[in-house]
């Protein structure tokens, strides 16, 4: 399987002029290749795709001694770039959009160089920082706050010089299947190895055994950014001003993705780690089946990136992990299965007819855990055993913890509220 980490960049002043003057050679590349592609006749083999294009290099590179000055194999990966932009501009064409030309790409548009295979190490992976060395421009820092798995093996690098000035580096990543973990065989699964876990609106998460953490706060930042918005739209569009102020908002953003992405990093991490299958609600359908659409947005396209690193990290830790149909988790009685609608500020489920109660978010949990057990493949006799032996539905046996314990200790830790320390502390006073 393929994936990508991405890590925040230090170059010092002198590679950072370097690494600007190399994405500047390769936007020129792309540029140049866009241009033959158009001007060139149809019958020379050396253009029509990126392969037959990279033997025009040499003569480019004889004619034009700066393309001699990158890494070779980056040069052919910029070439590559425009065919695989053109590619897509097909595949959008071919699915009815009314799409133009490629574009000749000003500096502005074109901000990264991609080495591909050769040309780049990554050292020192110790600690919390790294260095990347890039063959013809030397060695930077990184944050290093994510190993790359031993493994893996680092297909491509990308440096990229955002917007805001910052610089990042990306790796392209392939892990073997073979030697991704194995997932334990779904009949041998143990109950309290396997979670349900509602995507709430009072909590970020809440699990199907009694564990609720709370949404991130993001008010401050968002507070700042809406400031820093209204400033961008009193100065005069253009201005050496407004492009600060531009960088500032663009900034201001990053930082709040960031922070949201660190957070979920830590949270899917613990689940997939935690336990052997995790199942969450489909939002596709989910949002399908309530037709809403604007209103929620800005929180659906977290939780789909939350639902991503999940899936993703599942085959990387061995654990299975399922979206399963939404229709009623919340209304439905977990105990009896009888449906009763619940208005928003209804936090208690509480039910009619077999009298079950339960905290809304836990009673929607328990029932996505049960639909992905059956998702699974189990029979519903198994199903009705690992629900009964390891649904707990005990509140005190439940804990809450706030996004920032999550941030800060990379888990939703027991230290705090936690059953263990209740249970000491009663037989203590007894
Ligand atoms: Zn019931």
């Amino acid at each position: 399987m393929e994936y990508t980490h991405r890590y925040r960049a230090y170059p010092n002043r002198e590679v950072a002029a370097e690494l600007t003057r190399h994405i500047n050679i390769h936007r020129q590349a792309y540029n140049y290749t866009r241009y033959e592609y158009t001007n060139l006749p149809d019958d020379t083999d050396t253009i029509g795709s990126a392969y037959k294009h990279h033997k025009r290099l040499k003569p480019w590179k004889d004619e034009f001694p700066v393309f001699g000055e990158v890494h070779s194999k980056a040069l052919q990966k910029t070439v590559t770039r425009f065919y695989d932009n053109l590619s897509n501009l097909k595949d959008k064409k071919d699915a009815g959009y009314n799409v133009g030309w490629l574009k000749w790409k000003p500096p502005r548009e074109f901000r990264s160089m991609t080495y591909s295979q050769s040309g780049f190490e990554l050292k020192n992976t110790s600690g919390q920082t790294a260095t990347l060395w890039l063959s013809k421009i030397g060695d930077m820092p990184l944050t290093y706050h994510r190993d790359i798995p031993e493994e893996a093996v680092i297909k491509e690098v990308t440096v990229k010089h955002e917007s805001t000035g910052e610089w990042y580096v990306s790796f392209a990543l392939d892990v073997d299947d073979e030697h991704l973990p194995e997932k334990p065989p779904v009949e041998t699964l143990n109950a309290e190895d396997c979670v349900g876990v509602d995507l709430g609106i009072r909590n970020y998460i809440h699990t199907s055994n009694g564990i609720s953490v709370g949404k991130l706060d993001v008010e401050a930042e968002y507070e700042r950014l809406r400031k820093a918005q209204r400033t961008l739209s009193r100065r005069e569009h253009g201005s050496e001003n407004w492009e600060t102020q531009r960088q500032r908002v663009a900034s201001i953003k990053r930082r709040l993705r960031r922070k949201t992405l660190d957070f979920q990093h830590k949270l899917t991490t613990w689940l997939v780690t935690e336990y052997d299958a995790v199942f969450v609600e489909d939002l596709d359908v989910k949002r399908m089946l309530e037709g809403s659409q604007s209103a929620k947005n800005k929180q659906d396209a977290a939780w789909r990136q939350f639902i991503q690193l999940l899936e993703y990290k599942a085959d990387l830790h061995g654990c299975h992990v399922r979206q399963v149909k939404p229709e009623n988790t919340t209304k439905m009685c977990s105990e009896c299965g009888v449906k009763t609608d619940k208005p928003l500020w209804v936090r208690e489920h509480s039910c009619p007819s077999c009298g079950f109660e339960l905290d809304r978010d836990w009673n929607a949990a328990l029932n996505v855990l049960e639909r992905g057990l059956k998702q699974l493949g189990l029979g519903q006799s198994e199903v009705q055993r690992l629900l009964e032996t390891g649904a707990t539905v005990d509140d005190d046996q439940a804990w809450s913890v706030s996004a920032s314990t999550v941030v800060e200790t990379g888990s939703p830790t027991r230290e705090q509220g936690s059953p263990d320390l209740k249970e000491a502390a009663t037989v203590a006073a007894e």
